[in-house]
């Protein structure tokens, strides 16, 4: 009995010893501050149903986007307050009540850029379909082509995430270059994962949605699968405060250093392994 309670006690420490363990890989997350206009802080706006961009442990923020923001706020000495959203009011928070910084999985686009000015980019990211594990329809396909060629079919329904270059991809955007799968039925979720339960439910046949997160829901999730195959060609950046351009400048400069210092590649390798 004592040895098996030792056995036991050892998994659990090991558990919380390494970084990995389950979904909850900070083990701690990050904490935001109060919000409190008469002090120095960096106000980031987000929608916590990213990962592993951006998602919750509890009431504390993890993920790619959220270290970086506590690794930068931290650099600047400032509290950093993490504001969490529908992702359609991200960019257009930024500017107002005290929001510094969009950090969001954020996609670089044109009309994006008359909200907020973007920082250099740091991810390069793609549109993806999720399916049910025992849907065959794109097994054959090898290429975009021939999957936008299956999803844009009349009667054909599609579950996105709100105000994303997913919801894009299947609407059509000329800003984007997107032609948009338009004889298909485009149903807008408030998160990747509603998507799927929605597809799970039988309400949507699809799902598109970044590959990072759909591969992380893949994970999660049973019965579902991703086709691997890139739709589209897209660069995350964060979106910071146009009348803020010192903040822009120190943003890049610490996210340089970051690349250069090996602190991006292991917060990247931390989330995307296993
Ligand atoms: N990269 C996508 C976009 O910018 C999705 C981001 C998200 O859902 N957080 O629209």
């Amino acid at each position: 009995m004592k040895k098996i309670v030792t056995v036991m006690l050892s998994l659990v420490l090991c558990c919380g010893l390494f970084a990995g363990c389950g979904d909850e890989r900070e083990d701690e997350g990050i904490k935001s501050a109060t919000y409190d206009p008469s002090k120095e802080q960096i106000v980031v706006a987000t929608n916590a149903a990213f990962a592993p961009f951006e998602y919750t442990v509890g009431d504390r923020f993890a993920g790619i986007d959220m270290e970086i923001a506590k690794g930068f706020a931290d650099s600047l000495g400032q509290e950093l307050v993490i504001l969490d959203m529908e992702f359609d009011s991200v960019v257009t928070s930024v500017g107002k009540n005290g929001v510094d910084i969009a950090m969001a999985g954020l996609t670089v686009t044109e009309k994006r850029k008359e909200s907020v000015n973007f920082t250099d980019t740091y991810y390069n990211a793609s549109q993806m379909v999720i399916v049910k594990a025992d849907d065959t329809t794109f097994d054959d396909c090898t290429t975009a082509d021939e999957i936008v060629a299956k999803l844009n079919v009349s009667g054909v329904k599609i579950g996105v995430q709100a105000g994303t270059t997913g919801e894009s991809f299947v609407r059509g955007s000329a800003d984007l270059g997107f032609d948009g799968l338009l004889n298909a039925q485009c149903v807008a979720h408030s998160n990747a994962g509603l998507a799927v339960t929605d597809m799970k439910n039988g309400n949507v046949n699809y799902v598109v949605v970044d590959e990072a997160p759909a591969k992380n829901l893949v994970g999660k999730i049973d019965g579902i699968k991703v086709i691997d195959i890139k739709l589209t060609d897209e660069e995350y950046a964060f979106g910071v405060d146009k009348a803020q351009p010192d903040l822009l400048e120190s943003l890049n400069a610490y996210l340089k250093g970051i690349k250069e210092d090996g602190t991006f590649d292991e917060i990247l390798s931390k989330h995307f392994q296993g």
